[in-house]
């Protein structure tokens, strides 16, 4: 039997998907006491997922944990296929031949809707398009957003949402000195837009958002937070879910919302807006969005367990954008179970399962395996968890049939793909950071793939 993970026959792990699960995953197995070879596949030539095409422009010291991921790269036992959408270019079943494992952190890609009337009515848009546009993801690059009316809507009070609100009131000046994409940056300074109205179905107490985010929303140069005393007045249940540590943030917020309804408006333009207790039922328009229906709703049951409940009354915000942000769900790949209630790849600690039974060899971590939640921290912790369930596996594994990086390579080049490996990679990041460095920002992303690959494949860059 072939021991995996020895120096005569190395452990070969597939990782799929180069976001910020992938690379704490690369990083617990390189702690390991095995001699193991990973090979991450993003479909992107770009790496880092959310990190580079989520994260919001005006945060960019949160990218700077791209300096972990890109020393876990520089390791020689290390490879990195971009261009390469596993799915499509390379079937799961096919990486079995090449790998020993494969662990599935392909993140969570479709925005949970809301499925009401008008959704699909032009000016109603995903977040997730207004953000992959910002941030100059090749497929959101071309979306077009109309700015010329005086007041959006934004459904969702998670941080998200506050990214959203928060870019949608920066002003040209505030969003210039960072990596927002040109193309975006160009018709954000002719925004007409003066309110951005920000709902959440239930209370403050209850908002999704965390201190440090809705914090931001009252230092921002010409737009001031408003938010109605009267929704600060919490009954007996909210105010009990204040209390203890795990709700010291709950309460951290409120404290934050209560300073904002004093704030001065020292001449800002331009109003973010809170609504609490809101749910919408209908986006109405002839051709467009025009206005946003909402139910107002009441909380009721015990401190922990309230329930939102509709009162009956309506009322009505006049709008011209209309974004849902109401969070994300994974999408399936073919051949590896899912389950379209959670939206996630079912898994006990890490390992996936099927019908409730452990797949031989097949792993997951991050959103894809926990669901859209935490920041970019908390994946590491379950990439640990996702490891240890490899390891313990480690001697019941069956070893794969080629277990080469170079078949690989000439698998893919078979079926004219050419990945992109860190190199190319780096040198994609040293041409947009030349770009940036005349434009006075960090970066200019390039926002096509045809582009990136040429500049990729170029020799003289
Ligand atoms: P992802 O980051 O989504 O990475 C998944 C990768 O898999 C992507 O690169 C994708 O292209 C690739 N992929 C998808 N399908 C395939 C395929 N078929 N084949 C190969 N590759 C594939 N957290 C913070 O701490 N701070 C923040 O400021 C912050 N801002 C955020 C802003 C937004 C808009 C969002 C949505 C999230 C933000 N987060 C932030 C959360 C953080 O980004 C996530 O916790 C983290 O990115 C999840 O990591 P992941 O690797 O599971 O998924
Ligand atoms: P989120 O934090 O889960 O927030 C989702 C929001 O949508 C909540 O207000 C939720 O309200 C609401 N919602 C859900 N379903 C709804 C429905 N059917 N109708 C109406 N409202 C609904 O999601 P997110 O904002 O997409 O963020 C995802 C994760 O990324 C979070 O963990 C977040 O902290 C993280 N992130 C972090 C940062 C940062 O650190 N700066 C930035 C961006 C994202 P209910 O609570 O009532 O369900």
């Amino acid at each position: 039997m072939t021991i995996l993970g020895t120096t005569q026959r190395p452990l070969r792990v597939a990782i799929v998907g180069a976001g910020p699960a992938g690379f704490y995953v690369a990083e617990t197995l390189f702690k390991q006491d095995l001699n193991v070879k990973i090979d991450m596949f993003e479909k992107l030539p770009a790496p880092f997922g959310l990190v580079r095409y989520g994260v919001a422009p005006d945060h960019e010291k949160i990218k700077n944990v791209i300096k972990i991921y890109e020393k876990i790269a520089s390791d020689s036992r290390f490879s990195f296929f971009g261009n390469v959408a596993v799915g499509q270019s390379i079937g799961v079943v096919e990486l079995k031949k090449f790998y020993d494992a494969t662990v599935f952190c392909y993140g969570t890609e479709a925005d949970r809707r809301l499925g009401i009337k008008g959704e699909g009515l032009k000016g109603s848009h995903l977040a997730t398009e207004f953000v992959g546009w910002y941030n100059g993801h090749p497929q959101f690059r071309d979306c077009c957003f109309d700015f010329s009316h005086e007041v959006t809507v934004i459904m969702g009070q998670g941080n998200v949402a506050m990214d959203v609100a928060r870019i949608l009131c920066s002003t040209a000046e505030e969003l210039s000195k960072t990596d927002i994409s040109q193309h975006a940056l160009d018709e954000l300074a002719k925004s007409r837009v003066k309110e951005v109205h920000v709902y959440g179905r239930r209370g403050p107490v209850q908002a999704a958002f965390t201190p440090l985010e809705i914090r931001e929303m009252g230092g921002l140069k010409d737009a001031y937070p408003v938010v109605d005393q009267k929704d600060l007045q919490l009954n007996e249940a909210s105010s009990a879910e204040t209390h203890g540590v795990v709700n010291s943030f709950r309460k951290k917020n409120i404290e934050i919302l209560q300073s904002f309804t004093v704030l001065k408006h020292q001449n800002r333009q331009r109003k973010f807006v809170l609504h609490f207790l809101r749910t919408p039922v209908e986006i109405i328009g002839k051709d467009r969005v025009e206005k946003v229906k909402f139910e107002i709703n009441e909380l009721t049951g015990d401190a922990g367990q309230q329930k939102v409940k509709g009162t009956g009354q309506f009322e009505e915000i006049e709008c011209g954008l209309f974004f849902t942000s109401i969070g994300y769900e994974g999408v399936p790949m073919q051949g590896v179970p899912f389950s379209p209630e959670k939206g996630i790849i079912p898994n006990r600690l890490g390992r996936v399962l099927d019908g409730g039974t452990a797949k031989d060899g097949w792993y997951v971590s991050g959103w894809i395996g926990h669901g859209a939640s935490g920041v970019i921290g908390t994946n590491k912790i379950r990439a640990e968890e996702t490891v240890r369930s490899l390891v313990e596996d480690l001697e019941d594994l069956p070893a794969c049939e080629t277990p080469s990086t170079e078949a690989v390579v000439k698998f893919l080049r078979e079926r004219s793909i050419d990945p992109i490996t860190f190199i190319d990679w780096k040198k994609i990041d040293a041409y947009e950071i030349m770009l940036g460095l005349k434009a006075g920002k960090p970066r200019e992303k390039i926002t096509e793939v045809s582009q990136m690959l040429s500049v990729a494949k170029e020799p003289s860059y």
